[in-house]
């Protein structure tokens, strides 16, 4: 998103801030129950091995890498527990934040409540500087995961394998009912999905909760594999599927699309044959993250995007970004993202707008897509806490009074 970096800015290097603090009884009126306090540079890999020491698991990114404090609840935040949980914004009980005029406070839902609103999923790097973030935590269990995948081989036709996948798409909303998290990935001539998640359920619960996808597989005769472990721990599962190397960093431009629970009911048909396109027309790897989260699963209001409500899916393109070629090669691509790849979603998805933290700082319309309804209301809540604009970057809340010059300066737009 090119947010944290600009030229001539001051950078705050987060990274020694790295306390992870177990709360065995935080008590508010809105809360009472474990809780973690984690210090701005805390990452899922820091987290996670001291929260499951203590029976706990959180909702954190799907990659270790990701910051938790930062980018990842401030943005949405969405991890293989939100089905259950809700999203990492509606986890936060208290935000230890600086703010533009130096003044060290504190964000709860019952203190500077504007302030916790705007923090908690209307954006990163735009209120404050936050220095700690207390979360909700929740008893550790088992975790059941699967993993399925089907191609078509030289006897199938393409127009199965498609039917497999539409098979696959029809039953999300009852996956994302049942707790369940899924990340798929799409080829021209294939389909898995590695890790689907359920959280506190056995083998026998998973095979329930597709059943209605592998009775339309073998209806279909398409061979396919699914396979069922259940690990005694959340962390047990995180440790074999995030912690390999190829999920630390990822060099790719992403354009992404919510794809809203109605879609997958009713229009399906319409959405795979976008999808082949996609993959049949373009090099975009194409991930499909089936996730739900209701503003019930959240400590109190908070401004995670409405359009996040009301999917069941998020659909990502991602092209690889090619440091060995010149800068305009990779804007080229992210031309082809923005507006090839995305119009085609968008044509399936009218209106239902984008995540903020996957996406690219080129969106031509990001206001709509990455905030919706809440613009507004943040953009107040930004002028009130940050009324010279100290905190600046491409797609945040207010960006768009500023122009990036050429050699770099922010000149009023
Ligand atoms: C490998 C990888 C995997 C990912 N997986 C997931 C996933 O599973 N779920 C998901 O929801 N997202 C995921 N994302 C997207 C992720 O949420 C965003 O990249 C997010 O911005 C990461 O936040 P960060 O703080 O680590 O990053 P940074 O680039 O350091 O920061 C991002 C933004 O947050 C601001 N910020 C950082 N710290 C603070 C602070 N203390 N106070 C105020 N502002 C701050 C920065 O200024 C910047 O604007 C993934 C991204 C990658 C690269």
């Amino acid at each position: 998103m090119g947010k944290n970096v600009g030229a001539g800015s001051l950078g705050l290097w987060t990274h020694k801030l790295k306390s992870v603090e177990v709360i065995s009884n935080y008590y508010s009126t809105y809360y009472s129950g474990p809780a973690v306090k984690m210090g701005a540079g805390v990452v899922g890999e820091d987290a996670l091995p001291v929260v499951s020491k203590a029976g706990l698991r959180i909702v954190s990114g799907s990659c270790p890498t990701v910051g938790l404090v930062g980018g990842f609840a401030q943005g949405g935040g969405h991890s293989s527990l939100t089905s259950t949980y809700g999203m990492g914004a509606d986890q936060a009980l208290e935000w230890e934040v600086v703010l533009a005029n130096g003044t060290l406070t504190t964000a709860t839902p019952s203190k500077n409540q504007d302030l916790y609103w705007a923090l908690s999923g209307g954006g990163p790097g735009t209120y404050g500087v936050v220095v700690s973030l207390t979360v909700r935590a929740f008893k550790d269990g088992a975790v059941a995961v699967g993993s399925l995948s089907f191609s078509a081989d030289a006897n199938e036709s393409n127009d199965t394998l498609w039917a497999g996948v539409e098979a696959w798409l029809s039953n999300i909303p009852a996956l994302v009912d049942g707790g369940a998290t899924a990340i798929g990935i799409l080829s021209p001539t294939s389909f898995s999905v590695s890790p689907l998640v359920l959280p506190d359920r056995d083998e026998a619960n998973m095979r329930d909760l597709i059943a209605p996808v592998t009775t339309k597989l073998d209806i279909l005769g398409l061979e396919y594999s699914f396979n069922v472990t259940t690990f005694p721990t959340f962390m047990d599962f995180y440790n074999i599927y995030f912690i390999p190397p190829e999920w630390q960093l990822i060099d790719r431009i992403s354009g992404g699309r919510f794809v809203p629970r109605p879609v997958l009911q009713n229009s399906t048909a319409e959405f795979v044959s976008v999808l082949r396109d996609l993959t049949e027309t373009t090099d975009a790897m194409i991930a499909l993250v089936g996730v739900g989260s209701s503003i019930q699963d959240a400590i109190a209001p908070n401004a995670v995007a409405p359009q996040w409500r009301e999917a069941n899916m998020n659909v990502l393109a991602q092209l690889q970004w090619q440091y060995n070629q010149p800068w305009d090669f990779n804007l080229a691509q992210i031309d082809e993202i923005n507006n090839v790849i995305i119009p085609k979603l968008e044509a399936v998805t009218p209106g239902a707008g984008s995540y903020l933290n996957e996406a690219n700082f080129a969106n031509p319309t990001w206001k709509e897509d990455f905030y919706g309804g809440n613009y507004d209301k943040l953009r107040k809540i930004k002028k009130a806490y940050d009324p010279d604009d100290l905190f600046y970057g491409p797609t945040i809340v207010g960006s768009d009074a500023w122009n990036v010059a050429s050699d770099g300066r922010l000149c009023r737009a």
